[in-house]
C-alpha cells in the first residue's frame, strides 16, 4: 500500500498514511513523463535581419524558439551566394506554430 501524497510504502494492513492522514492506495500512479516538446520549423526567412526580427517578436510573445542558420544551404548543398544572406530556420514548439507563422506573415508580408 502506498500513500498517494508522500509516496511512502506501507504494509498491507495499514489503511491510512500516518503522516498525511489520507487513505492509502494499492499502486502509485505512474509519474507523468515530462512532455516532450515537438519543434516545428517556421517557413524560412530571407536573411538574418528578418530572422532577428522574428526572434524579437517571438521573445516578446513569450514563444520559445531556437534558430538554425544556414540550414537550407547545408541541407541542399546550395551555395549561399544564391541567396540574400544566409537563410535562417526558426523552430518553435508545435503548439505555438500557428501563432508564430501569423506573426511572421505580419512582419514579412509588408506590401
Ligand atoms: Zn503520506
Amino acid at each position: 500500500m502506498f500513500c498517494p501524497k508522500c509516496r511512502t510504502q506501507y504494509i498491507e494492513n495499514v489503511k491510512e498514511c500516518s503522516d498525511c492522514k489520507v487513505p492509502l492506495i494499492k499502486e502509485l500512479p505512474e509519474e507523468r513523463p515530462i512532455e516532450k516538446v515537438k519543434w516545428v520549423a517556421l517557413p524560412p526567412v530571407k536573411g538574418n535581419i528578418y530572422a532577428n526580427m522574428v526572434e524579437e517578436v517571438l521573445q516578446k510573445k513569450n514563444i520559445p524558439h531556437f534558430t538554425k542558420s544556414d540550414w537550407f544551404s547545408t541541407a541542399y548543398s546550395l551555395s549561399g551566394a544564391n541567396y540574400l544572406g544566409a537563410r535562417s530556420v526558426i523552430f518553435v514548439p508545435e503548439e505555438h506554430h500557428e501563432e508564430a507563422v501569423q506573426l511572421i506573415e505580419e512582419l514579412v508580408g509588408e506590401k
